[in-house]
């Protein structure tokens, strides 16, 4: 089992809204102190931190583009300030860019999306397997890395490059999970199906999560919320056996 510090802290990146803020509230109830990352809505990152310290925990909530290796460093730098060293992290922040054809696609969109998707996910990893690994120091940890059920879909039509940096995410899940093994790090990934948030209309389409759920088994779209049950479970001692893993929270899609 990889051993923790007593009072968690976890840093989740993209955590002033939707998935990452429910992920946010959810940790905070299992006794997660919180480091929070967002783009710019400060509004919305103040809710998320006052929802935490309603739940007894404390947050920490930083503006930090996670397309910009300094403001990653800043942040791992700010959370370790103020709580000490890091003990989990949540890759969550992600973006899809604008939905249509490939013959469509913006070389500058499909850039942002593997510069937020992958190149921040693994700068955020290197950082927090620095403070984890008990090679250097650490006292291990658990990192969970938010994919996508498009990864094995490959989002034809709408946005191939999203689900190409999603497949990324699972290799790099794979692959770090065994790097990090012996470092007392688990490595998982929840890979979420359609789920209600604003996600859809800024790639231009408010109705998606609506419409790709009502084809699927279970015949709705996902809440928030019921991703962050799973992102909870990954992250306790409950799944203390359990790295490698993409666990699919899709709807049955
Ligand atoms: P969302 O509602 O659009 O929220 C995105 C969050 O990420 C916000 O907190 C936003 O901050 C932050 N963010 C965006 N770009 C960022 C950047 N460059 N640097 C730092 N923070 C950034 O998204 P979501 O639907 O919750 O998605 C969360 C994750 O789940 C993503 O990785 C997404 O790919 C994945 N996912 C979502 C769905 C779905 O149907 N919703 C399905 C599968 C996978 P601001 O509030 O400041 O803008």
């Amino acid at each position: 089992m990889n051993s923790v510090e007593s009072v968690p802290v976890t840093i989740i990146t993209g955590g002033s809204r939707g998935i990452g803020a429910a992920i946010a509230r959810k940790l905070a109830k299992a006794g997660h102190n919180i480091v929070i990352t967002y783009q710019s809505n400060t509004v919305a990152a103040a809710e998320v931190s006052n929802d935490v310290r309603k739940a007894g925990q404390e947050c920490l909530a930083l503006q930090a583009d996670m397309a910009v290796e300094a403001d990653i460093v800043a942040a791992f730098e700010a959370a370790k300030k103020q709580f000490g060293r890091v003990t989990g992290l949540v890759n969550n922040a992600g973006i899809t860019g604008w939905l249509g054809k490939i013959t469509d696609q913006k070389s500058e969109d499909i850039q942002a999306v593997f510069d937020v998707n992958c190149v921040g996910l693994f700068l955020c990893c290197k950082y927090a397997a620095r403070e984890m690994s008990i090679s250097l120091g650490g006292n291990g940890g658990n990192i969970v890395n938010i994919s996508s059920g498009a990864a094995t879909i490959g989002g034809p039509n709408e946005y191939v490059h999203y689900a190409a940096s999603k497949a990324a995410v699972d290799a790099a899940t794979v692959g770090l999970s065994k790097e990090l093994g012996q470092e007392g790090i688990r490595v998982n990934a929840v890979a979420p199906g359609a789920v209600y948030t604003d996600i859809h209309a800024a790639g231009g389409q408010p109705d998606k999560a609506e419409r790709v759920g009502s084809g699927t088994p279970l015949g709705r779209a996902g809440q928030p919320e019921e991703i962050a049950n799973a992102v909870a479970w990954l992250m306790s001692d409950e799944a203390s056996y359990t790295t490698g893993a993409v666990l699919r929270v899709a709807g049955g899609r």
